[in-house]
C-alpha cells in the first residue's frame, strides 16, 4: 500500500483509485469494493451515471442516455455478487430487489416505413415475430429473418467468450479477433471480402424494409451499417434472445441503484474534482494527480472516462426530450423506428407514470444517429445547426403519428456537444459494442495501461460501449485487480 503523496484528498489509504463515476466505473468499484477492495471514485461532474443521466422540468422526467436495457445478465449477476450477506435471506440484494425491471410489453419494437407499412414485432418470441414478418413483409421474410439470426447465433457463440468474458490486456492480442465470425452462407466459399451489415441484410434479407429493420436496431448502439462488420447482427440476436428490458423509474433507476450499491459496500466518492493524469512510482501506478493539484495514492487505478490523447471516433446521437399535453395513448408502443431517407429515427414512449406530471401528459425521447461533434463532424453549437436538426427529428416523429406537434408542450435537444460535456468522451460520440471482424477495428481499447496497475473501464474500453458492455468491462477489471494480471475470466 502506498502512503498518500499529496495528502488534501483520499488520505484514508486506497487499494483503487478509480476516474469517473460512469456505469463501467461503478460497475468495477462495487465489485472491487464487495471483494474488499478499499476503493475512492474520483468523478469530475456533480453526479453519478455518466451517459445515464435524467433530465427533469415541470413535473417530466427523460432518461438522457440510452432508455432500453439490454442483457440484463451482466447487472443481474453484479448485484448478485455484490450483495451484502443477510443472515437467512439468500437472494437480499439481488438486481430485482434494487430495481423493477418489465419485459417491454408487446409489442416489444414497432418498425414504420416510409411506404406506410408498419410491422410490429413481439418479445421473447422467434416463432411470434416470425409470423408478423410472413404477415406484414410477405410470405418468406420471416424464414429469412430466422435463418440470418441463427447464424447470429452461432457468431456470437464463438465469439462470446474471447469477446466479452476475457479481459483484452494488449493490443497485440487481437489476432483471433480480428476476422469476422459471421459463418458465410456456402460454407467452403472462399469471400473476397467480409461483408458490411448492410452488405450482409441486403443481400441476405433481400427486401429492403427487412434490410432496415436490421441495420435499425445496430444504430441505436452508435453503429453505422455501411462500415459495420456482418458480425454486428449478434446484436439483433442478443435482443431477440434476451429481450429488451425497462427499469420502472427509468434507466437512471439502474444507475441510482449501482450508487447505492457502492456506498452499501463502502466505496468513497469525491465529486466536483477532475482527474489528470495517473501517477507512477517504481514502475506501477501509484495514484492520481488531480485538476486541482492534490493526488490521490492507490496501488491501482481504474480510468473509467476518455484518456488524454482519446480522439473522437465514431458517431453521435441526437436525442429531443419532448413533452407532450395529454395521456399517453392507449396500446403505444413503448419503442418505434421510423424507416425513411437517412439515419433511422428512434421513439421512446415508456409507460411509466414516474415521468409524467399527471394524467394530462406524457413523454416522448426522438433520437438518431449524427456526426460527432468538432472537426470532421459538425460543430453542434453553431447558431441554428440544433434547432434545424430537432426540426428534422420532431417532422419525421409527427408524420409517423407518434409526436403530433400539436400536442408538444416544450421540447429540449440534446446533441453530442452536450454529450461531450457531461461525459467527457471526445465528440460526444456513442462508442459502440466491441466486434470481431474488420481486422480489429471496432475492438476497443484493452483493460490493462501501459503501466502495471493502470485498467481501463467503460465504453471506451473492452469489451466496448453499451450499457451491457461497460458493465462487463467493470467486470473484467475487478477480475485482473483481484486475480492478478494472468487471469483471462471470466469473474
Ligand atoms: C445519447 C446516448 C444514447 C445512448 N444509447 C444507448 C443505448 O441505446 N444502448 C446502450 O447500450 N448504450 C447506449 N449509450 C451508451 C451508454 O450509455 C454508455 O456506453 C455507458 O453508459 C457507459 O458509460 P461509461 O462507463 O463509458 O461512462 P460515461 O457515461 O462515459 O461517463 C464517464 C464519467 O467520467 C467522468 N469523467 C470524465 N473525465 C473525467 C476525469 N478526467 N476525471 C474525473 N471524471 C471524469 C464524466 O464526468 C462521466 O461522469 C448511449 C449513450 C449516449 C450518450
Amino acid at each position: 500500500m502506498s502512503e498518500p503523496t499529496g495528502g488534501n484528498h483520499g488520505n484514508h489509504g486506497n487499494d483503487v483509485v478509480v476516474v469517473g463515476a460512469g456505469m463501467g466505473a461503478l460497475a468495477t468499484s462495487a465489485r472491487l469494493a464487495a471483494a474488499g477492495r478499499r476503493v475512492t471514485v474520483v468523478e469530475r461532474g456533480d453526479t453519478y451515471g455518466g451517459a445515464v443521466g435524467r433530465l427533469e422540468r415541470d413535473g417530466f422526467a427523460f432518461d438522457t442516455g440510452p432508455g432500453v436495457l439490454h442483457l440484463p445478465a451482466v447487472w443481474r449477476d453484479l448485484f448478485l455478487k455484490t450483495a451484502p450477506r443477510v443472515k437467512g435471506r439468500r437472494n437480499a440484494g439481488e438486481l430485482a430487489e434494487c430495481v423493477r425491471l418489465d419485459r417491454l410489453a408487446d409489442p416489444a419494437i414497432e418498425h414504420r416505413f416510409a411506404d406506410g407499412t408498419v410491422l410490429r414485432l413481439p418479445g421473447f418470441s422467434p416463432g411470434g415475430v416470425r409470423r408478423a414478418l410472413d404477415e406484414t413483409l410477405g410470405a418468406g421474410s420471416g424464414e429469412r429473418w430466422g435463418a440470418l439470426l441463427g447464424r447470429a447465433r452461432e457468431a456470437w457463440e464463438a465469439t462470446r467468450r474471447p469477446l466479452l468474458e476475457e479481459p483484452l490486456t494488449s493490443a497485440g492480442e487481437r489476432g483471433a479477433l480480428s476476422r469476422d465470425p459471421f459463418p458465410a452462407r456456402r460454407r467452403g466459399l472462399l469471400r473476397r471480402r467480409e461483408p458490411t451489415l448492410a452488405e450482409l441484410a441486403a443481400a441476405e434479407l433481400r427486401d429492403g424494409r427487412l434490410a432496415s429493420v436490421l441495420t435499425g436496431l445496430v444504430q441505436e448502439y452508435g453503429l453505422d451499417p455501411r462500415r459495420a462488420p456482418a458480425s454486428a447482427a449478434v446484436l439483433a440476436y442478443v435482443e431477440g434472445t434476451f429481450g429488451s428490458w425497462y427499469p420502472a423509474g427509468g434507466m437512471r433507476a439502474l444507475a441510482d441503484a449501482l450508487f447505492r450499491r457502492c456506498r452499501e459496500r463502502g466505496v468513497r466518492f469525491e465529486f466536483g474534482v477532475g482527474v489528470d493524469e495517473v501517477l507512477a512510482a517504481e514502475g506501477r501506478a501509484a495514484g492520481v494527480r488531480l485538476a486541482d493539484g492534490g493526488t490521490v495514492a492507490a496501488d491501482a487505478v481504474v480510468w473509467g472516462a476518455a484518456r488524454p490523447g482519446d480522439e473522437a471516433v465514431g458517431l453521435g446521437r441526437f436525442s429531443l426530450f419532448v413533452a407532450l399535453d395529454g395521456p399517453r395513448p392507449e396500446g403505444a408502443a413503448h419503442r418505434a423506428v421510423l424507416h425513411g431517407e437517412g439515419p433511422a429515427v428512434s421513439v421512446l414512449r415508456p409507460d411509466d407514470a414516474a415521468l409524467w406530471p399527471g394524467r394530462d401528459g406524457h413523454t416522448a425521447v426522438v433520437s438518431g444517429l449524427v456526426p460527432a461533434h468538432g472537426p470532421g463532424g459538425v460543430d453542434w453549437t453553431a447558431p441554428g445547426v440544433a434547432e434545424a436538426h430537432a426540426g428534422r427529428l420532431l417532422d419525421a416523429a409527427d408524420a409517423a403519428g407518434l409526436v403530433p406537434r400539436a400536442r408538444v408542450r416544450w421540447r429540449l435537444s440534446r446533441t453530442p456537444a452536450d454529450v461531450a460535456r457531461d461525459t467527457g468522451v471526445p465528440g460526444g460520440v456513442v462508442r459502440p459494442p466491441a466486434l470481431a471482424g474488420a481486422d480489429g477495428a471496432f475492438l476497443a481499447a484493452p483493460n490493462t495501461g501501459r503501466l502495471a496497475g493502470a485498467y481501463r473501464v467503460g465504453g471506451l474500453a473492452h469489451p466496448g460501449g453499451g450499457l451491457a458492455h461497460a458493465g462487463m468491462s467493470g467486470a473484467l477489471a475487478a477480475g485482473l485487480i483481484v486475480e492478478g494480471p494472468d487471469w483471462r475470466g471470466s469473474y
